[in-house]
């Protein structure tokens, strides 16, 4: 008789390190599953932050953070060129509002020489104006790096996660880790995980579970570290304002964040926030009135004109911070049982670095790697409609009528992309929001979710009833006798 299957690796957690870390060992002869326990990959914190891809100066060079944030940014060129996601290298400008400040500029210039990050200049007055005229006359002096980029972090999360599964990892969405057996007798047997659909033998785990990964590693009985929540609140402007600064402007940070950026994001809008409140409530993703007031306030010392009436969508994510404020990465007292906690920022930045780290650790504790000579580095790309030139959108719509219906107006999505994403996975409103930006422009879905939910209860062969906005109970419409269905709960806006 032969034993229970046992896997080689399971990675809890869907974010961008548990997705990243899984396509790189899709690279091996390796039996991998990922367990995410939302109804798709990507809808923790890293949808919800600012998006960047730091320069690699930020982070103290004496701490995991620091590490690995400058190989981090190297390696998303690379998975940027297999994967195609938008990703742009803008360049950051890190600026003085005073002479004061003037040693941090020197500080964290001094710090990404000590790791190798090409490029910087120090700007004066008369150099930082030509470049970014709307700044406030009052900025003095700047660090230009030009290695900082503006990154879609959910399309990122999406390929990169569709790419592991093509390259043969088992992705399992809706399904949450729920308790681990206490270690066996023989120290050579496999750790044993549950989650509400299966058992699970497996030699390896890493737990990539964010901001709950304390709660993983106590399930393996490691629990050695503690995760708090620290929330940030970001505002998105209208499209109408792009080019109110064309690189990332950073103040000099605090001791407990980066302070209040302004970001041009990749798809054409600005960004304003985060702010760096403390949470207890690890799922707290709403905005509020304060924090709003802190990130305007913040953000027009920088850029004077900016203003709250421009904003179209507001979010909250909240970083994972353990007790150490540095990552936990790698293994632990459990056999079998590696970290990868405490992925606060620059965590979205370092996750690349990470994967790599990790897979390390993975061989130094006797996993095996032999590299597999078919893995297949790129996915299909899919179509963005709205960025073709006009004669390949009439091409496009001469060979299939759904690219000449145009379900989102505001950011130009077709029904063609739409079936298309669905058919690549997505599952829910935010899934399709996500990868084809269906929802993201000025009027926030009031035109298209109605739409778009008829596609995917049609293409999913499901109820309208059956769909949600992010999985779990954030259900759309009502059933209700003989009244046609209505959208009845939008929640958050972005
Ligand atoms: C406001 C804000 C702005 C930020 N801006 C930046 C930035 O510009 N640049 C940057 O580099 N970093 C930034 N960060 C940090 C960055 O977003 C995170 O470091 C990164 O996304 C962490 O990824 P993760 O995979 O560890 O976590 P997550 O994305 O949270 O993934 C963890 C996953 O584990 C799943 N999970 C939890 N428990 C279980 C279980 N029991 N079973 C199965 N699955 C489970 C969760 O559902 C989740 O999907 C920012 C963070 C915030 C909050």
């Amino acid at each position: 008789m032969t034993g229970p299957h046992v896997r080689d690796v399971v990675i809890v957690g869907g974010g961008v390190v548990g997705v990243t870390l899984a396509r790189q060992l899709a690279r091996y002869h390796l039996d991998v599953l990922l367990l995410e326990r939302d109804a798709e990959v990507g809808f923790g914190v890293s949808k919800a932050n600012s998006g960047i891809i730091h320069s690699g100066m930020h982070a103290d060079p004496d701490t995991l953070k620091g590490q690995l944030e400058w190989p981090g940014n190297v390696g998303w060129l690379e998975l940027r060129d297999d994967l195609g996601f938008g990703f742009a290298q803008v360049g950051e400008l890190l600026v003085a509002l005073s002479e004061e400040e003037f040693p941090t500029l020197d500080a964290l210039e001094a710090q990404g020489e000590r790791k190798g990050v090409p490029g910087m200049t120090r700007w004066d007055q008369a150099t930082i104006r030509a470049h970014q005229p709307n700044l406030s006359r009052e900025v003095l002096a700047a660090v230009w790096a030009p290695t900082a980029g503006v990154i879609n972090p959910y399309e990122a999360v999406l390929l990169i996660a569709e790419s592991a599964a093509h390259n043969g990892v088992e992705v399992a969405t809706d399904e949450p880790l729920t308790a681990i057996d206490p270690p066996a007798d023989d120290p050579g047997a496999p750790l044993v995980l549950h989650t509400p659909q299966r058992r699970i033998a497996t030699r390896f785990v890493v737990n990539a579970a964010g901001l709950f990964a304390d709660e993983v590693a106590r399930m393996a009985g490691v629990g050695t570290f503690t995760i708090t929540g620290r929330k940030g609140e970001e505002y998105l402007l209208d499209r109408r304002l792009a080019g109110l600064v064309t690189s990332i402007i950073f103040p000099c940070p605090t001791a407990t964040s980066k302070g209040t950026l302004i970001t041009p994001t990749f798809d054409g809008t600005i960004m304003v926030g985060p702010t760096a409140e403390a949470t207890d409530d690890k799922l707290d993703t709403a905005t509020t009135p304060d924090g709003a007031a802190q990130v305007f306030a913040a953000a027009r010392r920088l850029v004077p004109t900016i203003d709250e009436r421009d904003v179209i969508a507001e979010f909250a994510g909240v970083r994972a911070v353990a007790d150490t404020e540095d990552f936990v990465l790698g293994p632990t007292a459990r056999r079998g049982f590696v970290n990868a906690a405490g992925i606060q920022s620059p965590g979205l930045t370092a996750a690349p670095a990470i994967a790599d780290h990790l897979v390390a650790a993975l061989a130094s504790e006797g996993l095996e790697l032999r590299e597999r000579d078919d893995f297949v580095p790129e996915v299909e790309h899919p179509v963005r409609f709205s960025v073709l030139p006009d004669e390949e959108q009439a091409e496009l719509a001469a060979r299939d009528p759904r690219f000449a219906r145009l379900v989102c107006r505001c950011e130009l999505v077709t029904e063609a992309e739409i079936t298309d994403a669905i058919d690549r996975g997505a599952r829910t409103l935010d899934g399709l929001k996500f990868r084809t930006r269906a929802g993201m422009g000025r009027c926030q879905g009031g035109f298209c979710t109605w739409h778009c939910l008829e596609l995917l209860a049609e293409r999913r062969g499901c109820a309208l009833t059956d769909l949600t906005k992010r999985g779990g109970d954030s259900w759309l419409i009502r059933d209700r006798d003989d009244a046609p269905p209505t959208p009845v709960e939008v929640g958050e806006r972005r």
